[in-house]
């Protein structure tokens, strides 16, 4: 590498994309890089696996994921090392984040057969003659294309729902993180040797796009909402179906009889987790004026805590520093105010913890992803006004609301798909929940039951029990038979309910 790389940014080299510590600059580790021909063969190799994956029925995958499961547990230590050294994020982060991706992992090997497996459903009336039998089958090669922000659960969440599910997996880690992915890649071989059931290609977006042309059958993108149009657009060719899970600007609400202490907690970490470089971060609170300055105050005393280098890690993308600095800019030029941090915040690689308040609404700080350790607290007169503030943005991914008597109520009107009630980020900590958001943050679902059957179709198959009484679906009917249909639909259906 030379003197003038910038630490964190993707290298390619010789074939080889190398990739790099954002704090320190020293090399993690490196990876081939596929041109369109190697991604059309991985496909192609995924095809084949698909036969013998599928073979052996929800039985025999559950036993293998599993063993995925228990491996990934056995060696956290060393994984967690690895994403810290990729993308600069602290080590109990990335632990918690490996715990995340075993429970997704674990729950839908172990549900797979129950919520996809062939079942008998009811007869209905004029059909009785035919039983109806329903099954979900796979599709066969799934192609998932992960971000760098949590390159350990991204990825994990839809691969382990598309695995479970009978398909094979053709994965392209983001270029941040290419080792961490390649490393799943690597540990899944090592308990299914037999055929290339999950594989890792990688490179720069082009990689991407290759993948989405290659054959696949699904697509599962987790990114930007930018990429997610074009990953849409490249599979819009072949009428290939996708999962996008794009990115977010969620808001926490405290309502007036919130336990302040609690919500500031959550929204601290909420927003500098992962030094705010979440889809679900928490970059915006509405707090109710009675609660408000005691809110802020906690707030201030909780963040101020906190040290870059030590619960912050880096900014892993080199040019996201900018960004959260033109926002920081342009809610302070709005006429926003810094209660902590603020301009001068930013001192690459890191940025220290900085709260806003009064931002106005059409500032890009609230109404752009920030993806840095920043957080607006707006003051609003009541749980109504924070929803409607809330709800005022293309994104719609999670959410979180702290109080008592309304706060369920309040969270069913948030227009995302994921809301934590006195909490933050909790519902990706449940394997059995769907994850996925609205609007520009996507649609479709990974984790959880609408996770599985995102990675299958739904075939349904009826069977003739014995013959027709009243025949509707054959030439052969008579006059008379379908006279009498229509009374017997009359006698079902005729009346007002
Ligand atoms: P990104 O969109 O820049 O890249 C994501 C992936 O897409 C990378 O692997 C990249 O190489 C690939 N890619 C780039 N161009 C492509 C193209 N034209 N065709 C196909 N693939 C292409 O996103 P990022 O910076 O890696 O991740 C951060 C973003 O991801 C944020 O917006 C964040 O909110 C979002 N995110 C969303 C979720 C979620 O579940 N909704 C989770 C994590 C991150």
């Amino acid at each position: 590498m030379t003197a003038t790389h910038v630490p964190g940014l993707p290298v390619i080299d010789d074939g080889w994309l190398i990739s790099t510590n954002p704090a320190t600059g020293e090399e993690a580790g490196r990876v081939p890089v596929a041109d369109e021909k190697a991604v059309i063969a991985a496909v192609e190799r995924a095809k084949e696996a698909a036969v013998w994956w599928q073979g052996l029925g929800f039985d025999g995958r559950k036993t293998r994921l599993l063993r995925w499961r228990t491996l990934i547990v056995q060696r956290i230590e060393e994984l967690a090392e690895l994403v810290h050294r990729e993308s600069g994020k602290p080590l109990a982060d990335g632990t918690i984040e490996a715990v995340a991706a075993v429970e997704h992992l674990d729950w839908a090997a172990r549900h797979a057969k129950k919520v996809l497996g062939p079942r008998r459903v009811r007869t209905r009336i004029l059909v009785a003659e035919h039983s109806g039998h329903l099954e979900y089958q796979p599709y066969g090669v799934v192609g998932v294309i992960g971000p760098w922000n949590y390159p350990i659960v991204t990825p994990v969440g839809p691969i382990s729902g598309a695995l479970a599910a009978g398909n094979t997996i053709v994965f392209k880690p983001s270029e941040y993180t290419p080792v961490t992915g390649q490393w799943l890649a690597d540990t899944f071989a090592e308990v299914v040797p037999e055929h290339p059931v999950l594989q890792a290609v990688h490179g720069l977006g082009d990689v991407g796009g290759a993948l989405c042309r290659a054959g696949v059958n699904k697509v599962a993108f987790t990114g930007s909402t930018a990429t997610a149009k074009k990953v849409m657009a490249a599979c819009a060719e072949n009428l290939v179906p996708v999962v996008l899970e794009a990115g977010g600007k969620d808001a926490l609400i405290v309502d007036a009889d919130a336990d302040v202490t609690a919500a500031a907690e959550a929204a601290v970490w909420g927003a500098m987790t992962n030094a705010g470089q979440t889809c679900i971060g928490i970059e915006r609170v509405y707090a109710v004026e009675g609660v408000y300055d005691q809110f802020v105050e906690a707030v201030v005393a909780k963040a101020g805590k906190l040290r870059t280098g030590e619960e912050i890690g880096p900014i892993t993308m080199p040019r996201q520093l900018d960004i959260i600095r033109d926002h920081i800019e342009d809610a302070l030029a709005k006429g926003g105010r810094a209660v902590l941090g603020g301009a001068g915040a930013v001192q690459a690689p890191f940025v220290s913890p900085t709260v806003l308040v009064d931002v106005p609404e059409d500032s890009s700080e609230i109404r752009e992803e920030t993806f840095g350790p920043t957080l607006t607290i707006t003051k609003v007169r009541d749980a109504d006004e924070a929803v409607r503030k809330a709800n005022d943005t293309p994104y719609g991914l999670g959410g979180s609301v702290f109080g008592k008597k309304n706060a369920i109520r309040i969270a069913r009107r948030l227009r995302s798909g994921m809301v934590a009630v006195n909490g933050t980020l909790t519902f990706v900590g449940m394997g059995n929940l769907p994850f996925g958001g609205v609007g520009e943050s996507g649609f479709g679902r990974i984790h959880g039951e609408d996770g599985l059957r995102e990675f299958a179709r739904a075939k349904a198959i009826t069977v003739r029990r014995g013959p027709s009484l009243l025949p509707a679906m054959t030439f052969e009917r008579t006059p008379a038979q379908v006279q009498q249909i229509v009374k017997a639909l009359r006698l079902l259906y005729g009346r007002k309910p």
